[in-house]
């Protein structure tokens, strides 16, 4: 492959919008876990996914029906993009 795209596929979550509905665990346990209460353990850090996931982490976003999911742009493609910003 000639180009190679640094885009990195990260997913976090507002915290205080989750209502512990387990939609997110249900789809994959392991890339969207909880805590003790049923909460999501993932927050604004945000986690990275992994390509084999990423099936799975859409669906995850789409079945939150509190919208506390959301995907991150990864930064070192934003400063490329941004690097005459004076
Ligand atoms: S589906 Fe949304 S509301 Fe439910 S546990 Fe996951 S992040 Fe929280």
């Amino acid at each position: 492959m000639p180009e190679t795209s640094r885009v990195t596929s990260t997913i976090a979550a507002i915290p205080y919008r989750c209502a512990a509905h387990g939609n997110c665990a249900a789809v994959d346990e392991e890339l969207f876990p909880l805590d003790e209460d049923g909460f999501t353990a993932i927050d604004e850090r945000g986690r990275q996914v992994p390509p084999e996931k990423m099936d799975a982490a859409r669906q995850a976003v789409a079945a939150c029906p509190m919208l506390a999911l959301y995907f991150v742009e990864d930064s070192s493609e934003r400063a490329a993009g941004t690097a005459n910003d004076k």
